[in-house]
C-alpha cells in the first residue's frame, strides 16, 4: 500500500496550525480517553484473545497508565506548552530571551507487542499533547489488539491528525522510507537500529524504547521475605514479558539459599496458572520456543514446565547460573529467572558491566554506601532501590534507556518534551544599539567590547 499520501495529508493538517491550540489538544485527549472507557470491554477481549492477559493486569499495567497519561496532560499541558524565560547577557541588553516549545510535526509511532496498548497509546497521547500528528503502527503479533486500537481510533479521529496503520516489518518498512518530522520506537535492539538508520536519511530525531539484561542486585541485609515477594511479582507478571522485568538475580552467596527458598515460596502463594486469570501466556509459538531452548533442565530450582498448546512455561528459576551460560547471552523476555550468586559488590558491579547497559537495575539493601556505589558505578535507564518494576509507574520520572537500552525517554512531561522542538528566541526593541560590533572595527572597539563580553 502507499502510505505517502495519508502522510502528506497529516503534513498539510499540521501546517493549518490547527493542533498547534491548546484546546483542540485538550479536546482530542479527552476524546480519546473517552473512546477508550466506553469501549473498554473490546479492549479487555481483544488482549485476552491475544494471549490471555486478564482483566486485572490489562487494567493495572496498561488502561490506567493510559489514563493517568492523559489526566496529567489534561491538567498540565498549557503549562507545558507555555514559552520560558531564560536569561540574557549583557551583549543583548535590553533584549529578553525566551524558549518556545514547538511541535515537532508528523510523527511516526512503532508499538512493542508485550504491553500493546500502554507502549503504543502513551507515545501518542505525549504527542498528541506536544501538538504533533500521529501515524500509529502497533505491533501486528497480538492481533486483535492492533484490530481493536484500529477500529476505535480511526472510527473517531480525524486521519489527518491520528490513524493507526496496521501492519508488520513489510508495512514498517514502508512507513520508513517516507519523511516523518519524528520517529518513537519501542521494540528489539536490532530492528531499533533499523529504524535509526532509517531515519537517519531524512535527518529524523529518534526515540528508542529498547531493552536489555536488566539486572536485580541484592546484598546479606535485605529483609528477605519483601525482596522475594518483589522481585517474584516484577518477574511473572505479564509472565515475564516485561521489558523492566528483573532479567536475571545476582545475590550475596551468604543469603542465596534463603532467597531461593523465600521466592519458591512466593510463586506457590500466587499459584499462578492461567486458568485462575493470573498468568499471561508467552505471545506466540517463535517465542515458546526460544524460551523453552534456555531452559538448562540441570539447573531447575522451580518450575520449567512448558505446555505448548496453551503456550505456558510455568514460572521458572534456574540456579547456580554462571555469566557464561546461555541464558546469560540475551534479554530472557519471559517467565525464566536466572540465580547467580556473588562474594564482593565489586565482583557483582564488574560482572553487570561486562554486559551492555540496561534498561533497569534494581538494587536490594539497606546499606546505604553499597546503594551509593551501585547506583554510582552502573549506567542503566532506570530503576528502583528495595523494588522492581514501580519506577515505571511513577509519572515524574522520565522512562528510557541508555546505550544498547535506547534513546530519549518520555512519560508525563518527559513526553511532551520528547514530541517538543524547544525553539530559542532572542527579542530585541529598536531604541537602542551599541555601534562597537559594526564594521569599520578598530582596536578601541576591541578594547570596549573585550570589556563587556569578557
Ligand atoms: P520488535 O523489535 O520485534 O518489534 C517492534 C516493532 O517493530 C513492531 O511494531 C514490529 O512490527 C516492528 N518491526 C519488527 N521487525 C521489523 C523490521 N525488520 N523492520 C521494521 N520494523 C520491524 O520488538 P518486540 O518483539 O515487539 O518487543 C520486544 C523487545 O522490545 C524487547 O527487546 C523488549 O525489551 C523491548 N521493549 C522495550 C520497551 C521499552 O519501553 N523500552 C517496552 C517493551 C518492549
Amino acid at each position: 500500500m502507499n502510505f505517502q499520501p495519508i502522510i502528506d495529508e497529516q503534513h498539510r493538517f499540521f501546517d493549518t496550525n490547527t493542533t498547534k491550540d491548546i484546546q483542540f489538544r485538550i479536546n482530542e485527549l479527552k476524546r480519546l480517553k473517552n473512546v477508550l472507557k466506553k469501549n473498554e470491554a473490546l479492549l479487555y477481549s481483544s488482549i485476552y484473545k491475544d494471549f490471555k492477559k486478564s482483566k486485572f493486569e490489562t487494567y493495572v499495567t496498561e488502561l490506567s497508565i493510559i489514563y493517568h497519561e492523559i489526566d496529567l496532560a489534561l491538567v498540565n499541558v498549557r503549562k507545558w506548552a507555555k514559552k520560558k524565560k531564560a536569561s540574557t547577557g549583557l551583549t543583548n541588553l535590553p533584549g529578553k530571551s525566551y524558549i518556545v516549545p514547538e511541535p515537532y510535526g508528523t510523527v511516526l509511532v512503532i508499538g512493542a507487542w508485550n504491553y500493546p496498548y500502554q507502549l503504543s497509546l502513551c507515545p501518542a497521547i505525549a504527542a498528541i499533547a506536544a501538538g504533533c500528528t500521529v501515524i500509529l503502527k502497533p505491533s501486528e503479533l497480538p492481533s486483535n489488539t492492533a484490530a481493536a486500537m484500529a477500529q476505535l481510533i480511526n472510527q473517531n479521529f480525524d486521519p489527518s491528525f491520528f490513524k493507526v496503520i496496521e501492519g508488520g516489518v513489510q508495512q514498517t518498512t514502508e512507513l520508513l522510507q517516507i519523511r516523518f518530522d519524528k520517529i518513537f520506537f519501542t521494540g528489539s535492539l536490532p530492528v531499533g537500529k533499523i529504524v535509526y538508520q532509517a531515519a537517519a536519511k531524512h535527518l529524523t530525531p529518534v526515540t528508542l524504547e529498547l531493552g536489555g539484561k536488566s539486572p536485580a542486585i541484592i546484598t546479606k541485609d535485605v529483609n528477605i521475605n519483601m525482596t522475594a515477594k518483589r522481585l517474584v511479582w516484577a518477574k511473572y507478571l505479564n509472565a515475564g514479558q516485561t521489558c523492566i522485568a528483573p532479567d536475571y538475580v545476582l545475590v550475596d552467596s551468604s543469603i542465596h539459599d534463603s532467597l531461593l527458598t523465600a521466592m519458591k515460596a512466593e510463586i506457590e502463594k500466587a499459584a499462578y496458572h492461567v486458568d485462575h486469570h493470573n498468568y499471561t501466556q508467552i505471545i506466540n509459538v517463535k517465542n515458546f520456543d526460544r524460551l523453552k531452548d534456555l531452559i538448562d533442565k540441570e539447573k531447575i530450582y522451580v518450575g520449567g514446565e512448558c505446555n505448548v498448546e496453551e503456550r505456558v512455561i510455568s514460572p521458572t528459576i534456574m540456579k547456580n547460573v554462571e555469566f557464561s551460560d546461555k541464558i546469560m547471552k540475551d534479554e530472557i523476555f519471559g517467565p525464566i529467572l536466572p540465580i547467580l550468586s556473588f562474594k564482593t559488590i565489586e565482583e557483582a558491579i564488574e560482572k553487570v558491566k561486562t554486559l551492555s547497559k540496561p534498561l533497569s537495575c534494581y538494587v536490594f539493601t539497606k546499606n546505604k554506601t553499597i546503594k551509593n556505589k551501585i547506583l554510582n558505578e552502573i549506567s542503566f535507564g532506570g530503576g528502583a532501590v528495595n523494588d522492581a518494576v514501580m519506577h515505571f509507574t511513577e509519572q515524574s520520572l522520565p522512562f528510557g534507556g541508555v546505550g544498547d537500552s535506547g534513546i530519549g525517554n518520555y512519560h508525563g512531561k518527559y513526553g511532551f518534551e520528547t514530541f517538543s522542538h524547544y525553539k530559542s528566541i532572542l527579542q530585541k526593541p529598536f531604541w537602542i544599539e551599541l555601534n562597537l560590533k559594526y564594521s569599520p572595527y578598530s582596536d578601541k572597539k576591541l578594547k570596549w567590547l573585550k570589556r563587556i563580553i569578557g
